[in-house]
């Protein structure tokens, strides 16, 4: 059993186009983070002002994939791995193909919903 062609490339998109509202939406943009009106945040920036220069992309890349959104990105970069390699579809538990309703809505899942419910019991 495998993933039709066309599934593979319906899937591929809808990754991709989650990815690429992911990205519009950059919360470090929108809170403010890259720049210095972070006051809501209360985050004591000026303390680092020395280092705010080259690493900070580095350190705004941290932060953005340490968020909810960053590791969802992640995920989808991962799930077009797995497309790539042919294993996209599949249970990384029990092997069976997963549900397409299920990764319609998930399109990042890597188990199927018996081995998912199962996982979430232990
Ligand atoms: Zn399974």
């Amino acid at each position: 059993m495998a993933m039709s062609k066309e599934d593979l490339k319906y899937f591929e998109n809808l990754i991709n186009d989650k990815k690429n509202e992911l990205l519009k939406e950059d919360p470090l943009r929108k809170r403010g983070i890259s720049g210095q009106d972070s006051v809501e945040d209360h985050t004591p920036y000026s303390f680092h002002m020395a280092d705010q220069g080259t690493d900070n992309m580095e350190r705004e890349k941290k932060y953005f994939f340490a968020t909810r959104e960053g590791k969802l990105l992640d995920y989808l970069e991962r799930a077009l791995e797995r497309i790539k390699d042919g294993t996209y579809g599949h249970c990384r538990s029990c092997g069976e193909l997963i549900h397409l309703e299920r990764l319609k809505a998930v399109p990042h899942a890597t188990l199927c919903i018996q081995c998912k419910s199962k996982q979430e019991k232990i």
